[in-house]
């Protein structure tokens, strides 16, 4: 199967972040609750935590420091949206 590099999702990855996703569905890792990412909990420090609002996994982490962006999902099992369109 052939393959073509990242650069061909750069687009689709920027439309995606660029958009409101507080009504995106996240499924947490942790325990499969699914809900709104609008109900999880948020901690604000260094940067922001997301936690599961059943169980008190770690749904993601967004740090933003000196020109650069860090984001950990990977207590999103999955998540999903309606598209625009
Ligand atoms: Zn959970």
């Amino acid at each position: 199967m052939s393959h073509v590099d990242g650069n061909a999702i750069a687009g689709d990855l920027g439309a995606i972040f660029a958009g409101d996703l507080s009504m995106a569905v996240a499924t947490c890792d942790g325990c499969g609750a699914t809900g709104p990412v609008a109900t999880v909990m948020v901690y604000e420090g260094m940067g922001e935590v997301l936690r599961c609002p059943e169980c008190d996994t770690v749904l993601l982490r967004l740090i933003r420091s000196r020109g650069e962006t860090r984001l950990d999902m990977r207590g999103i099992r999955l998540l999903r949206w309606q598209s625009a369109g």
